[in-house]
């Protein structure tokens, strides 16, 4: 770090010295074994992991006694079961997941409005205008540690901070840590004062600060890089040779323990969808398919621009007597592309009793969630390949998202019917 940016950081940290701890993050201990557990009690304290079971699977989530082992999550499900000979593998069970997520977080929004989730069993909480109903910010975390275990049966670590940087790290700092020689219960609740913030950051390992996957990591140690402290005697300059100009300086800025990112309440699209009434009433089953196939594409394209995925699929019809149905199917893991949610489509409208003729035709996709976290579901969740649902093995969603990005690019350029069959052929809509 130069002479410069170390001046922009004591202005930085004397400014903010002031400043309350007021970000919370909270994250619940080994979620996915945990909820297996709590729904399985002759699974307790048994090495218990949840994950793709198949050749290929890797473990989404390792219980406390699976960790004992060496057994964490991202590793391949054959070397978990190398590690721990007794292992008990679960596959997930994403659904129930869901529901215990929604209750958690419905847990936090009675403290405050102002609830960021992350992923299903992690979120930031800004607790600035809380004081006056819930006391300080150490004694808000340590009461919603509680009652998420009164009313989940579940355990949590909490940290708080003066920036999410500080807060996330002090959640990971706050669990229970585990070894071959067992597990330690964890503080489980860690406050970091503005006094105490220099210290904290510097002991991370540098894999800590987010951002910093293994690949990176590794290029790091080869500048002998392996703590925050390490990685202040790089310069800014030297961030931004090794990741690029935007990474760089991000990541420039997390060493240095600038982080002015706030806590975001939850995104309002709920649904992203496309809708069309016809000129004259359908009710052929294989030209509203093709038509909802249709739909899907457009669905998938708006999705891929918000950078978002979704694991519900809706049909909406409206009949010629203008009675209206909607059938919904929610897939293991997010449908990302417009293959998969029209093959989700077409097999809904197959079950519909469609002699009244349809007037209009809705297709959408909910349960959104970011293309990251997404893909992060995807992969603790992979799917069988060529199942009925539409869902596809890895590869061939890849090719298929890479095939359905061109297309986006051809529509930019070309307008919404370059890629369609013309008119007539399903009845699609006239070209502007
Ligand atoms: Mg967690």
């Amino acid at each position: 770090m130069g002479a410069g940016d170390r001046r922009a950081l004591s202005a930085v940290q004397a400014a903010a010295a002031g400043a309350p701890s007021d970000i919370l993050h909270l994250d619940m201990d080994a979620f996915f074994a945990s909820v297996e557990v709590l729904d399985d009690p002759t699974l307790a304290g048994k090495p218990v992991v949840v994950g793709g079971t198949g050749g290929r699977g890797v473990v989404a989530s390792a219980s406390y006694a699976a960790r004992r082992f060496g057994v964490f999550s991202a590793m391949p499900m054959a070397e978990a079961r190398r590690r721990c000979p007794g292992l008990i593998a679960v596959p997930g069970r994403f659904g129930r997941y869901s529901e215990v997520s929604a209750a958690l977080m419905g847990l936090l929004r009675e403290v405050t409005p102002l609830v960021e989730p992350v992923s299903l069993d992690e979120a930031y909480l800004d607790v600035s205008g809380a004081h006056g109903l819930w006391g300080t910010s150490e004694q808000i975390a340590v009461a919603l540690r509680g009652r998420v275990h009164a009313a989940l049966a579940l355990s949590c670590a909490v940290g708080v901070g003066r920036t999410k940087l500080i807060a996330k790290l002090a959640s990971k700092a706050a669990k229970p840590p585990a070894d071959e020689g067992g597990t330690l219960a964890g503080a489980g609740v860690l406050i970091v004062r503005a006094g105490e913030e220099e210290a904290f950051l510097l002991g991370q390992p540098i894999r800590a600060i987010p951002g910093v996957g293994p690949r990176s990591a590794e290029r790091l140690a080869r500048y002998g890089i392996a703590t925050v402290a390490d990685a202040r005697q790089l310069e800014r300059a030297g961030f931004v040779r090794l990741f690029g100009s935007s990474h760089g300086n991000a990541l420039c800025d997390l060493i240095a323990g600038i982080d002015p990112r706030r806590v975001e309440p939850e995104r309002e699209v709920r649904s992203i969808g496309h809708e069309e009434t016809f000129a004259s009433d359908d009710a052929d089953l294989a030209s509203l398919q093709r038509k909802a196939r249709r739909m899907a594409d457009a669905v998938a394209a708006r999705c891929r621009r918000a950078a978002v995925v979704g694991r519900t699929v809706t049909v909406k019809v409206r009949f010629s007597d203008f009675s209206t149905i909607n059938r919904s199917r929610t897939l293991a893991h997010p449908a990302a592309t417009g293959a998969e949610i029209g093959a989700v489509a077409a097999a809904l409208l197959e079950a519909l009793e469609l002699g009244r003729g349809v007037r209009l035709l809705g297709v959408h996709v909910s349960g959104l969630v970011s293309r990251d976290e997404g893909a992060e579901q995807l992969e603790l969740f992979p799917a069988a390949s060529s199942e009925p649902d539409g869902s596809l093995d890895a590869g061939t969603r890849e090719r298929r998202l890479e095939l359905e990005a061109a297309a986006d690019a051809v529509r930019r350029r070309f307008g919404e019917g370059a890629l369609w069959p013309p008119r007539g052929d399903d009845g699609g809509p006239a070209r502007p």
